[in-house]
């Protein structure tokens, strides 16, 4: 970004696993800290809100973690990471729980290395070891602090600041947070509302409403702190949208954040099947080696084989790809895109589809008894080569043999999506095809945070 950098240095905050079962969120303190810091000091960027690995099991909800990258006199870094902790301190105190790991790392330097470079696109498409985490943290001088015994937080906090959208595609998302009384009550957002800001301001935003079910798709649940959020292209057109949505609970703090979500960042293409590994995402070709297969809840499961192996992939229900997956028959050449569950005592290793791209389509043959050329009666075979005979006029031959009819297929090559409803956070929506971002952007909106 075009700030004047001279005697200042970039001081990169990474939260995460701040969130609780009672109460709290990690982008909710990272608005909070916006708060307290802007003003006194400036900011490099809007704050980055990262989402990590989707696959994670132990993540709670999106696998979020937040970046701050805030510009600072070297001699007031620790003036700043005081006031931070503080804050954090304050916060984490409030919500502690046995589950939550909350950490919090500074980083500084006007450049993220590349080992954090690498370190936080690894937390988005792999496993990070706490080992791993330990040696980043180590070679790059990060400091940090974490709450509980144990550094699992630290993985999203250090990953957080390795991801500075710099060189990548991304969006934005305005969260808008309750006030504390209201937590856990029923959100007061007027679906009408949403329709009519959704219908004037797409597709520069995202993900507002599922028309199929006209269910709208801003507002969280449970006592997240998070009243709503709009994704989309740019702060502006997010703020047009905040003044449209209409409300019956005052909004205690929004903040505006710039985001990996709907960029597909968590996809890898791998090369062959044999080379999957549980956790993570991919993008794999194969052809399909198994007749799919309906399964209880309304799922279909089939399988994609190459030279290398085999895999099963499963359509879940929600996300109303199993429809077209229940189409394919063995031979029909794919490209499934998504996570990797690992195989339990019920099941094989899984892709969860969450994208389906159909390459090429086999023929469907139906294979017939030939018609008798006497009379006209489909015939009946007499036994393996042993030839066919009229069921009407008795006529017999082995000269005759099945005729082949090729079918025309209920199904089309080209890409099919899930409902809207059913999109994980880092999953690119159709909408953005052709939007995707390639530098970052040149000044910050004001404001991009207000109570
Ligand atoms: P959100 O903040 O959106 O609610 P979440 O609640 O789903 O996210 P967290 O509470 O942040 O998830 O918990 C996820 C935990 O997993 C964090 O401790 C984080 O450090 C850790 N983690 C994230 N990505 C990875 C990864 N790729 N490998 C190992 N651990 C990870």
């Amino acid at each position: 970004m075009g700030r004047n950098l001279q005697n200042k240095v970039v001081l990169h905050i990474g939260i995460d696993d701040i969130d609780s079962p009672l109460g709290g969120c990690t982008t909710h303190l990272a608005s909070i800290l916006v708060e307290s810091l802007d003003g006194r000091f400036s900011f490099k960027d809007y704050p980055n809100l990262i989402r990590l690995n989707p696959n994670i099991p132990w993540k709670t909800r999106g696998n979020g973690a937040v970046a701050l990258r805030v510009l600072v006199e070297e001699d007031s870094v620790s003036q700043v990471v005081e006031r931070v902790l503080d804050t954090v301190g304050g916060y984490v105190e409030e919500f502690m729980h046995p589950k939550r790991n909350p950490c919090v790392a500074f980083y500084t330097s006007n450049n993220v290395s590349r080992s954090l470079r690498w370190f936080g696109v690894k937390a988005i498409r792999d496993v990070i070891t706490l080992d791993l985490v330990k040696k980043v943290v180590g070679r790059n001088g990060v400091k940090f602090e974490c709450y509980e015994p144990g550094l699992r937080g630290l993985v999203g906090a250090v990953a957080a600041i390795g991801v500075p959208l710099d060189d990548c595609d991304y969006t934005y998302e305005l969260l808008a947070y309750r006030c504390r009384e209201n937590w856990g009550k029923t959100r007061l957002v007027e679906d009408e509302s949403v329709f009519k800001m959704d219908e004037e301001t797409r597709p520069h935003t995202f993900l507002n409403v599922d028309w199929e079910e006209k269910r709208v798709l801003i507002t969280p649940r449970g006592v997240d702190p998070v009243l709503y959020g709009i994704r989309g292209e740019d702060p502006g057109i997010l703020i047009k949208a905040m003044k449209m949505v209409k409300i019956g609970e005052p909004i205690e703090r929004w903040t505006i954040f710039r985001s990996n979500q709907g960029t597909d960042m968590h996809l890898q293409r791998v090369p062959a099947i044999s080379s999957i590994r549980v956790y993570q995402s991919v993008i794999v070709r194969g052809k399909v080696v198994s007749k799919p297969m309906w399964i209880k809840g309304g799922h279909v499961v089939f399988r994609i084989g190459d030279e290398t192996g085999t895999i099963d992939v499963a359509a879940y229900e929600p996300t109303g790809l199993q429809h077209i997956a229940s189409k394919l028959i063995p031979g029909d050449v794919i490209e499934a895109s998504g996570g990797v569950r690992p195989a339990s005592s019920k099941h094989d290793m899984t892709i969860n589809l969450e994208r389906l791209h159909i390459i090429k389509l086999a023929e469907l043959v139906e294979k017939r008894n030939p018609k008798c050329p006497k009379c006209g009666k489909t015939m009946k075979s007499m036994g393996r080569n042993k030839g066919y005979r009229c069921p009407k006029c008795g006529f017999r031959t082995c000269k005759a043999s099945k005729i082949i009819i090729v079918k025309k297929r209920d199904l089309e090559t080209g890409t099919y999506y899930p409902r809207l409803r059913a999109y994980r956070h880092l999953m690119k929506p159709p909408t953005r095809i052709g939007r995707e971002k390639r530098k970052p952007p040149t000044r910050i909106y004001t404001p991009f945070h207000g109570t």
